[in-house]
């Protein structure tokens, strides 16, 4: 018998399998609105120019492959510091910082996650009610129990916040609470500075461990306003953690480039943390590959490729938000009559639209328009091109 003839099929991804039902969909006017994607004007996956240009100074000064560092590119890791903390901040000056660079900003929360466990061993995890449907399967594989703690309110087309302050207060001591710096995933929904103040209190009264995943830096108000929550976080005197992302950001999904950083109370503090990340990546994949995080640190570093990256991104976010404006106007043309201007309060790539699951499925299926069971689309992949059928194929679901 084989070793394996008991091992059980494993559900499919649900937003992978969705792109696998779009690949086979035969209707010419289908879209795809469930994978979480930026594409531009016509639909495709970017080349950022600025990731271009680093590349094509990379491939000119071109260089052996030896091994990185365990912990990545001292360039990088420092670069994504300034991001992350502000340039030249105290915090960076005290050396407070433990910084890694990791495997996307999945194997960013993966090393937080193996660090967390070994530190924090019986602690519970509390995520979003919805939140990335990764956090879950994650936190969960790092032996951790996660539960949820609420988050989206659809009668209020909002966050009930109310809800969500009573669960981190009355969570125990040393309880892991992830939190989306910015551009929530699923919902689109954020929480106003007057509420992350509170949260912040929350978590310092109640000593939580807060865990921000920042996937979307630069998608909601711009950087330096979306990284303002880390800064806040700082100034409360709270140690935390700190998952960064620039697979979108840089358009640089497969590269995989990530880090992870842990603020920590002094420097001394910070070097111990560092030597723990370190043994988690060891243990894992031994060290980092090169190419992505060389593309960025060289992006973050080069004045002019830096005002450039900073002007792309911009791009991205200016014509995310031309189409939540678009969408709710071309749904109003199409003889919508419920106000969807929600939509265009909602931040970064997502939207909950509020559509029920057999709305989303009549999309799906009569009008080849795929957006995820939950109702968020990714209104980061409309354009010109779709958002009229788009909004006309809701009208007739709603
Ligand atoms: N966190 C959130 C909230 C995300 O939406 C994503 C990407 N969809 C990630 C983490 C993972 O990012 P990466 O692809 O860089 O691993």
């Amino acid at each position: 018998m084989s070793l394996f003839a008991a091992v059980e099929m494993a559900p499919r991804d649900p937003i992978l399998g969705l792109n696998e039902q779009f690949n086979a969909d035969p209707n010419p006017a289908k879209v795809n609105l469930g994978v979480g994607v930026y594409t531009d004007e016509n639909g495709k996956l970017p080349l950022l120019a600025c990731v271009k240009a680093a590349e094509a100074q990379l491939v000119e000064a071109a260089r052996a492959r030896g091994y990185l560092p365990i912990d990545g590119i001292a360039a990088y890791d420092k670069a994504v510091q300034g991001l992350v903390f502000g340039e030249g901040s105290d915090i960076l000056a005290a050396g407070r910082v433990a910084t890694v660079q990791a495997l996307g900003g999945t194997g960013g929360l993966k090393v937080g996650a193996d660090f967390l466990k070994k530190v924090n061993p019986g602690a519970k995890v509390l995520i979003s009610d919805p939140s990335w449907e990764n956090h879950r399967a994650l936190f969960t594989n790092a032996g951790f129990t996660v539960e949820t703690y609420p988050y989206y309110d659809a009668s209020r087309q909002g966050v009930n916040f109310d809800a969500m302050l009573a669960a981190l207060n009355g969570a125990a001591a040393g309880t892991i609470v992830v939190l989306h710096a910015c551009c929530h995933n699923p919902t689109g929904y954020d929480i106003s500075t007057a509420q992350w103040d509170a949260v912040i209190e929350a978590v310092k009264a109640r000593k939580l461990v807060a865990f921000l995943d920042m996937a979307y830096q630069g998608f909601g108000d711009g950087i330096a306003e979306d990284g303002a929550v880390i800064g806040r976080f700082v100034q409360a005197g709270i140690d935390f953690f700190v998952s960064t992302s620039f697979s979108k950001s840089f358009s640089l999904y497969g590269e995989r480039v990530g880090a992870l950083s842990v603020v920590c109370e002094n420097k001394e503090e910070a070097a111990r943390v560092l030597s723990q990340l370190k043994i988690v990546i060891r243990t894992n994949y031994s060290n980092p590959p090169t190419h992505g995080a060389q593309v960025v640190a060289t992006v973050l570093t080069t004045p002019a490729l830096r005002q450039q990256w900073e002007q792309e991104l911009a791009g991205m976010r200016n014509r995310i938000k031309a189409m939540r404006t678009a969408l709710v106007e071309r749904l109003k043309a199409a003889g919508v009559k419920q106000d969807l201007s929600f939509i265009t309060t909602q931040r970064g790539m997502f939207s909950y639209s509020g559509l029920t699951k057999p709305q989303m499925e009549r999309l799906r299926g009569e009008f080849g328009v795929y957006g995820v069971d939950s109702g968020r689309i990714c209104v980061a992949a409309l354009n010109e091109k779709n958002i009229g059928y788009v909004a006309e194929s809701i009208a007739k679901v709603i």
